[in-house]
């Protein structure tokens, strides 16, 4: 087990928490047992902290815009170039490359593409 506090910090608190003259718990059981609780706490807080980065992880190419495909998007705006500036991940751009039809796009990435500008390919 890690030792978060050490028997004094922990001796401390004992006499805080204790104050009221209530001292049935040992001083070592009391030192394991906020160290046991502080390991809990910190392990919790590690695995949210894993959770926060998979959910906050943006590829650098975003994601594919194929509805219902799930993949990061590995390039964009090299096919399918007369209906829009796709982002398409690998197998999609390969799909494009070998000159199968466009796929039903997201309807975000639809509305994103109805809203960019003809002549400059800019977004608003
Ligand atoms: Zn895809």
């Amino acid at each position: 087990m890690k030792e978060y506090l050490t028997k004094e910090q922990t001796d401390k608190l004992f006499m805080t928490i204790t104050s009221n003259g209530c001292r049935e718990m040992e001083e070592d059981r009391f030192h394991q047992a906020i160290n046991e609780a502080i390991h809990t706490v910190t392990q919790q807080t590690e695995k949210i902290e894993v959770v926060k980065k998979c959910v906050e992880y943006e590829p650098s190419y975003g994601w594919c815009d194929v509805k219902g495909c799930d993949c990061e998007g590995s390039s964009g705006g090299a096919h399918w170039r007369d209906t829009g500036y796709w982002t398409l991940c690998s197998s999609h751009g390969r799909m494009a490359r070998e000159g199968k039809p466009q796929p039903k796009m997201k309807r975000e990435a639809i509305k994103r593409e109805k809203n960019r500008d003809k002549i400059s390919g800019c977004l608003p």
